[in-house]
């Protein structure tokens, strides 16, 4: 009888089993082998777009991890990856076969469930917060996740070309920045230039052919570098390892946009690697290299001093060899050789009750921070647009002025960097000197900038850093600052709203219990009154309706009032956010009975002293005071409930807004005196700008401050003209 033929998939099998005695030689793989079995079961009459069995995949994902030197659960998390997404084994199941480790990495390779979400951006961004959760608890989840992206890209040829260019596309933006940022450099190199083949076919082709044509003197070329490195290296007895190579096709693709330049403009198409066993030899080639052949400026970078914030390190250097071609030397030793190549991988060894790196890691820190800050992130498309900007691989490094380097992503502002140095810097950041100049803080930093940022205490982060802050940090802290500032108005607004209307009904709200309270806020589905409260300011619903339910027996909840009060229409007037600060001379307007709820002119009519007014609650943005004879009164009015009767204040403690403009020499410490002179006149700072005022050799400030009277002003001015160096100050009336 003629023997059963030999079986692909038991082959692939047996290759795996036979990598992994490599380097684990003492490891039981019988779960191994188990997880085989059982993955082999439920795929059993699966095919993948190939046409070859579904099992091909799965092994080859674990061979992939085998050769990233990964454990033994990492593996049978390979083999089993998809049992859950694409059979109709459950997790139970799994855990039940594999136990917990295995069924936590299944679990955070599995995306969602198609009837869990109603469109597939949202399953895709859902999914991802699931994977990055369960991967800060187990490193494994992305090795796993890699490697079947890895191989899916390999074969991303059978797919359809929707489906090719959808996946390509989150390769390239998603998958190959986080193989970046955990440093391992080879699985990132082979996404991208896999991606970059299906994303940008023309240029692909361009590139790739242009290289081709050049390859054979190319490789002739390195050739003849490659000796002389050697033997120089060996006169001067540095033991070294040489590699050469040729840019990839996606690294040259993506220089050549990046800095709008042609193909022999690259500096380092062609790279010499030199692998030496000591950090006092990487310096000591360095030096044989720059005594050999005359280096480009500005392109020598050493990483070795500053690692790379994924814990790269090498000696970069490109220099101008024989016959003028140019070409990049890499100087590195073998640890930092492995680092890298394979980044986190790279000291991976599984110990009990440690999943993989360090804690503090900090090439996995950046990820814990974003699965903390994401739980502020309700909106999934925001979620995923955070995680793309903060995977971007470009940075710029920066220092403080004590020399401490920032790595932020390019194009960062000052506010990117107060917020890296601390959270409390980066909110009370009111200008920024970079390299001694003042410059203004939505301008971008950029390599070797030394920043000092200057605060003042008490100082709130403006909502316009927003539009211009590239870290995912620093908008982060600054929304949620605003978000606790408003809440905190609309709470305020909401209590003072409750209370004057229950004082026009008759309800007396002292008599009314806590827990009677704490009903109604249930009934309105929130757990404390406080909740309450904030809904009230932020005009979810009338106060009218609220005092109905908590005494029903003196106000009656008419019908009128349970359609939708107010409606954004009726507010034509653009109020400020309560986060804002009060509009001009908003403190001389009082509610009568209230003094200290938030008022503002509203700006359709803009009120005068003396002229009649009348308040209106606007949603969530205080109380907006409208002249009576205001057209707006009229349509707005019909919300009876929310008018609320406001008069002008008797007291002087009017700020009026100021506006000034200073001419300063431009020197360290100015920004810093002139602040400190403000407060000490205590006088607030609305908003102050700083730039360099090129053709004067000086800088100009501008500020708006808030002053009671034109003494206070006198006063403050004179206290800047005494600083040294201010050259002039001036009002600006507008
Ligand atoms: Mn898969």
């Amino acid at each position: 009888m003629a023997p059963p033929p030999p079986d692909p998939v038991e082959q692939l099998y047996r290759d795996l089993e036979t990598k992994i005695r490599e380097y684990r030689p003492k490891d039981d793989l019988a779960p191994l082998e188990r997880a085989f079995r059982f993955a082999r079961q439920w795929h059993e009459g699966q095919t993948r777009d190939s046409g070859e069995p579904y099992m091909v995949h799965p092994v080859k994902v674990a061979l992939i991890l085998a050769e990233m030197r990964m454990d033994v659960v990492a593996m049978e998390t390979g083999l089993l990856h998809d049992v859950v997404e694409d059979t109709s084994v459950t997790l139970e199941q799994v855990r039940k076969e594999f136990g917990e480790e295995v069924a936590h990495c299944v679990d955070g390779v599995t995306k969602l469930s198609k009837l869990d979400f109603y469109s597939a951006e949202d399953r895709q961004a859902e999914s991802f917060r699931k994977m990055l959760l369960a991967m800060v608890e187990d490193i494994r989840v992305m090795m796993v996740k890699l490697a079947d992206r890895l191989h899916n890209m390999r074969t991303l040829g059978f797919l359809s070309p929707e489906r090719r260019e959808r996946i390509a596309r989150e390769t390239i933006e998603i998958y190959a920045p986080i193989a970046h940022r955990l440093g391992m450099g080879k699985v990132r190199g082979q996404l991208e230039d896999l991606a970059f083949q299906y994303l940008e076919p023309d240029a692909f082709r361009e590139i790739v052919t242009n290289i081709e044509s050049r390859r054979h003197s190319n490789e002739e070329f390195l050739e003849e570098i490659r000796h002389t490195v050697e033997s120089e290296l060996r006169r001067e007895g540095i033991p070294a390892r040489l590699e050469a190579r040729i840019k990839r096709p996606f690294s040259v693709f993506h220089k050549l946009r990046r800095q709008k330049i042609a193909m022999d403009q690259v500096y380092d198409l062609m790279a010499l690697r030199i692998v030496t066993d000591s950090v006092k030899n990487c310096y000591a080639a360095l030096g044989v290299i720059h005594n050999k052949w005359r280096p480009i400026p500005g392109r020598i970078k050493d990483f070795i001093a500053i690692p790379r914030p994924n814990l790269y390190q090498s000696l970069h250097t490109s220099v101008v060899g024989p016959h003028g071609q140019t070409f990049e030397v890499q100087i590195r030793t073998d640890e930092m050789h492995r680092v890298a190549e394979e980044g986190i991988a790279a000291h991976w060894k599984y110990k009990e009750g440690r999943k993989g790196p360090a804690e503090d890691d900090q090439r996995i820190a950046w990820l814990r921070h974003l699965v903390e800050w994401q739980q502020d992130m309700q909106d999934p498309g925001e979620f995923m647009s955070t995680l793309k900007v903060d995977l971007y691989p470009e940075e710029v490094y920066t220092f403080t002025p004590r020399g401490k380097v920032i790595v932020l992503p390019r194009e960062a502002t000052p506010i990117d960097f107060a917020y890296a140095i601390h959270s409390d810097v980066g909110s009370t950041c009111v200008g920024a000197k970079v390299n001694g100049r003042i410059v203004p803080l939505r301008s971008s930093l950029r390599n070797g900038d030394v920043v000092e940022i200057m605060t003042q205490s008490g100082h709130q982060p403006s909502k316009d850093w927003l539009a211009f802050v590239k870290t995912a940090r620093a908008r982060n802290k600054i929304k949620h600052l605003i978000n606790a500032s408003e809440r905190v108005k609309a709470i305020e607004i909401g209590e003072k709203y409750l209370d004057k209307e229950a004082r026009r009904l008759g309800v007396q709200l002292g008599r009314v219990t806590k827990s009677d309270f704490d009903r109604v806020a249930g009934e309105y589905g929130y757990s404390k009154m406080e909740d309450l409260y904030a809904a009230l300011g932020y005009g979810k619903f009338s106060a009218r309706q609220v005092l109905a339910k908590v005494a029903p027996e003196v106000v009656a909840d008419e019908p009128e009032e349970s359609k939708p009060t107010g409606g954004a229409a009726a507010e034509p007037q653009a109020a400020p956010a309560p986060g804002a600060r009060q509009q001009d001379g908003d403190a001389v307007i009082k509610v009568r009975g209230l003094d200290d709820l938030l008022v503002y002119r509203a700006k359709c009519c803009n009120p005068i002293r003396g002229e009649a007014i009348v308040g209106y609650v606007t949603r969530g943005k205080g109380v907006a005071v409208h002249s009576k004879l205001c057209p707006n009164v009229q349509s707005l009015m019909y919300d009876v409930e929310r008018k609320i009767e406001v008069e002008w204040a008797r007291a002087v403690e009017e700020a009026f807004p100021v506006r000034l403009v200073l001419l300063t020499d431009d020197r360290p410490g100015m920004l810093n005196q002139l602040t400190s002179a403000i407060s000490d006149e205590n006088t607030n700072i609305r908003s102050l700008e700083a730039k360099t005022a090129v053709d004067q050799d000086g800088g100009i400030v501008e500020m708006t401050v808030d002053v009671r009277d034109k003494k206070q002003l006198e006063k403050l001015v004179a206290a800047m003209r005494r600083i040294s160096g201010v050259r002039d100050v001036e009002r600006l009336f507008k």
